[in-house]
C-alpha cells in the first residue's frame, strides 16, 4: 500500500509526520520525494547502502549534418529545440526527454547525451526498513525525473510512505501518482487552510482517497475543523504544538523516541490508514 504525505506549503510538519510515522511502523519503506529540499535524512540515521545518479537525455545537434529544415522545432511541444537560420538552439531545461525530435530529423543530425540531474541515496534503517531520498543537482529546474525514478525503484514495496514535495506543482503530481491514500498535513491558520484547499482540489481531481492531520491545532482557531466537516473530509488526527517538540526537532530527534503523546498519535494514524497491515 502506497501512502503519500502532502502539505499545501512548507513548514506544516509534513516531514515530522513522515519520519515519525515511518519510524513507528514495524516494516516498510520511506521515500523523500521533496528533491529540491530533502530533509528526512536529518532525522533517520541509517546505513548508506547505495548511491546512484539519475540521468536525463537531451538532444545534441551535429551542425555538419543539419540542413535547417525545421522539422525538429515543429515537432517539439515544449519549445526545447528551435532551429534558427544557421544554428539549432537546444534549451536543456525545457526538454522532456521524449526522443521525438531525432525521430523526425531527416538527416540523422540529432544524437542524445546524458546529463545527471540528481542523485538517489538508499539507506538501510532496520533489517526490514529502507529509506531513500533524492537530491536535485543545483541549477536543475525540475525534479520530476528523480521522483519518477524513486517511485519506479520502490514500486513493489508492501508498505511505502511517500514524503511529497509541498504545494501542488508537477513534482507533487508525480509524487502522488502511485498513491493509494494521501495524508494532508495542515495547520489551522488562514494561510494553512487556503493552501490545504488547493491540495484537496488536486487530490479530488486525481481521484485519490485522503484524510487530514491538523498539526499545531492549539495555535489556531476552529475554522479548519469546520471546513473538514462541511467538506466531509476525514480528520485522521490533531497534534498539539509543544515547545519541547520544537527543541527536539531542532536537534534532529524523532519525537516518538521521546514522547508517549506523539507515539500514540502515530499509532492512531497508522491504524486508521493501514489497518492490520502494520501488524
Ligand atoms: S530536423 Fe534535423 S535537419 Fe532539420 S533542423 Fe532539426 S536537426 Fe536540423
Ligand atoms: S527530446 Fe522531445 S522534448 Fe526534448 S527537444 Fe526533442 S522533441 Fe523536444
Amino acid at each position: 500500500m502506497n501512502i503519500a504525505i502532502l502539505s499545501g506549503k512548507g513548514g506544516t510538519g509534513k516531514t515530522t509526520l513522515s519520519v515519525n510515522l515511518f519510524s513507528y511502523l514495524n516494516k516498510g519503506t520511506l521515500i523523500d520525494t521533496d528533491v529540491e529540499e530533502p530533509n528526512s535524512h536529518l532525522f533517520l540515521k541509517g546505513k548508506l547502502i547505495k548511491e546512484e545518479g539519475v540521468y536525463k537525455k537531451y538532444p545534441l545537434v551535429d551542425d555538419d549534418l543539419c540542413n535547417y529544415c525545421g522539422k525538429c522545432g515543429d515537432f517539439c511541444n515544449f519549445n526545447a529545440i528551435i532551429p534558427a537560420k544557421k544554428k539549432v538552439l537546444v534549451f536543456q531545461d525545457l526538454c522532456h526527454d521524449c526522443g521525438g525530435c531525432s525521430l523526425v530529423c531527416p538527416t540523422d543530425a540529432i544524437k542524445y547525451i546524458d546529463k545527471e540531474v540528481g542523485k538517489i541515496y538508499h539507506h538501510q534503517i532496520d533489517d526490514n526498513k529502507l529509506f531513500l531520498y533524492g537530491n536535485m543537482t543545483v541549477g536543475e529546474v525540475s525534479g520530476v525525473k528523480i521522483i519518477e525514478t524513486l517511485e519506479e525503484t520502490t514500486k513493489n514495496e508492501e508498505i511505502l510512505l511517500i514524503d511529497s514535495p509541498p504545494g501542488t506543482s508537477c513534482s507533487t503530481v508525480a509524487a502522488i501518482k502511485g498513491a493509494d491514500y494521501c495524508i494532508i498535513c495542515a495547520e489551522p491558520t488562514p494561510f494553512g487552510i487556503s493552501d490545504m484547499r488547493m491540495v484537496v482540489e488536486l487530490l479530488r481531481a486525481e481521484k485519490r482517497n485522503f484524510g487530514v492531520v491538523v498539526n499545531k491545532y492549539n495555535l489556531g482557531n476552529s475554522e479548519i475543523f469546520k471546513y473538514l466537516e462541511e467538506e466531509g473530509i476525514e480528520l485522521l488526527e490533531k497534534i498539539k504544538f509543544d515547545r519541547e517538540f520544537a527543541n527536539l526537532l531542532a536537534d534532529g530527534e524523532l519525537l516518538i523516541n521521546h514522547s508517549e503523546y506523539f507515539t500514540n498519535k502515530m499509532a492512531n494514524i497508522a491504524k486508521k490508514v493501514l489497518g492490520d497491515k502494520n501488524d
